[in-house]
């Protein structure tokens, strides 16, 4: 009887598909060395840290349910689940954002006023001829 037991090896990549798309983000390209780790993603400490990170990669929202058909390689895993740098990087990442969206909401609220305030003469002249 053929061997059906999945190796971790034979399963794509978590974050494979993520690599591309979120440059900014600094993920590593997946692992291609011939002889690395491979493991299971839906492991308790892979699982644990793949959550967060589902925050900042919305694709791995619905992966996380589908995880038994993923792995994660030896790069990806030093990088995401064996270390919180990069998560705490993402954080970073995400403060700064959030931060120039809140002066990109400044600059509109700004010049509405400005377009308020050219329009108010006529307004009240209006006001006053009455
Ligand atoms: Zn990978």
């Amino acid at each position: 009887m053929a061997n059906t037991i999945l190796k971790a090896e034979d399963l794509p990549c978590l974050f494979e598909n993520l690599v591309e798309k979120y440059q900014d983000t600094r993920l590593i390209q997946c692992g291609t060395k011939e002889k690395q780790r491979w493991r299971f993603a839906p492991g308790e400490k892979s699982t644990e840290k793949v959550k967060p990170l589902a925050k900042y990669f919305p694709e791995l929202l619905s992966l996380l349910n589908s995880l038994e058909k993923y792995s994660i390689c030896e790069k990806h895993y030093n990088q995401c689940v064996a270390n919180d740098y990069f998560i705490e990087n993402l954080k970073k990442i995400d403060s700064l954002r959030s931060l120039s969206s809140v002066q990109e909401n400044e600059r509109k609220r700004l010049k509405l006023m400005v377009d308020y305030n050219k329009t108010m003469p006529k307004f009240r002249t209006t006001l006053l001829l009455r």
